[in-house]
């Protein structure tokens, strides 16, 4: 597990200055990319850009987090997946009747490109102002949430005090008893999984019914022995490790990729959990691949798989309508060739069977 120096100065020591990280990948400087810059900054740790110069400059991690002259494209969403709607308090947003998203802060340990926050990132708004006062009257008044989700931005940017504050404070709430963070830093900020942060779990699975950990990957090349190690210490604490990924054009639009995500993922006892659909963001619509597309290759993977290896393959359809599956067997995978009869399936053929 990596001990080696306080994760903050990771944190502080991370590229943010194109011609600086250009300068360290020794590659010819792209003039085009101070424009993208200046609507999206750039932050790219330093363990994060040696992988990424291992890699070259046509390689995923390049696409997944360098600058590209295609993020200023006017077309896509500024706010896609339309979530303000459902706002309830500077920093809770509660869409879905049993659970609810806290926005602890809007910053990440890298700037990923295809972030459907990326538009909101960039500025600060409201959605991530404080005042938990707020945020707690809120949830008194609706005892029908009874999970957390810490997001953000990435929620492990907090320290392990804060975060403990947050979480004696959501403690205190009978009605709250389940827990869960949306983060990257297990992959990209490894230094981040340290002793305190663990020691912040295992007094909140001590609490609560379920603490959960949704790492967000999406290629097999984002991991290393060091993120590796991190990961494998979340998994001892016996915490619920989930797994969270995009699917991004020109980064894992094959079956070879998403297959080889989650094998990874089960390899580091992480759990396949979702597999989002891209959003259709302003900035990143270079990303986007169609519903056909993401839904030929998912029929695909599901072939491979057992079925608790399939990870749920989700869109949240723009507008603020949601998340909703984004695969129906009965009205892709077998068209043509298969009817739901009153509730009995005929089957000519089944090409897609997941025991
Ligand atoms: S870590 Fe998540 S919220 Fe942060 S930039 Fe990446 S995708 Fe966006």
């Amino acid at each position: 597990m990596p001990t080696s120096r306080d994760w903050s100065i990771h944190f502080r020591e991370a590229f943010r200055d194109l011609r600086d990280l250009y300068g360290f990948l020794g590659w010819e400087f792209p003039e085009g990319h101070l424009r993208v810059e200046r609507s999206y900054p750039l932050f790219i740790p330093r363990a994060l850009a040696r992988k990424l110069k291992d890699q070259g400059p046509d390689g995923v991690l390049a696409r997944e987090f360098l600058p590209d002259e295609r993020e200023l494209h006017p077309a896509g969403l500024l706010d896609p997946i339309g979530d303000r709607a459902y706002q309830r308090a500077p920093q809770l947003i509660h869409r879905y009747p049993s659970r609810a998203l806290f926005t602890a802060t809007s910053v990440c340990p890298v700037n990923c490109r295809y972030c459907f926050r990326k538009n909101e990132l960039a500025v600060t708004n409201e959605l991530f102002q404080q005042d938990f006062e707020e945020t707690l009257s809120y949830l008194r008044a609706h005892p029908e949430v009874s999970e957390i989700i810490f997001t953000g931005g990435d929620p492990l940017t907090l320290s392990n005090e804060k975060l403990e504050k947050y979480l004696m404070a959501f403690g205190e709430l009978p009605s709250i008893r389940d827990l869960r963070f949306h983060t990257r830093y297990p992959v990209i900020l490894p230094e981040r999984i340290d002793a305190g942060f663990l020691s912040v779990l295992g007094k909140a699975s001590a609490h609560f019914r379920t603490v959960s950990v949704a790492i967000h990957a999406n290629h097999v090349s984002e991991f290393d022995e060091e993120n590796s190690a991190a990961i494998g210490a979340l998994a001892a604490t016996g915490i619920q490790l989930l797994s969270q990924t995009v699917l991004l054009r020109g980064v894992n639009d094959s079956c070879e990729a998403l297959l080889g995500l989650v094998n990874k993922f089960l390899e580091l006892k992480i759990r396949p959990y979702y597999l989002h659909h891209p959003d259709q963001v302003k900035g990143g619509m270079h990303f986007y691949l169609s519903l056909e597309e993401g839904r030929s290759l998912y029929q695909k993977l599901r072939g491979l798989l057992p079925g608790w290896a399939i990870p749920l393959y989700v869109i949240d359809v723009p507008g603020g309508h949601g998340k909703v599956s984004a695969f129906n067997p009965e009205t892709h995978a077998y068209s043509g060739n298969l009817m739901a009869l009153n509730g009995t399936i005929i089957s000519a053929a089944e090409p897609n069977r997941t025991p």
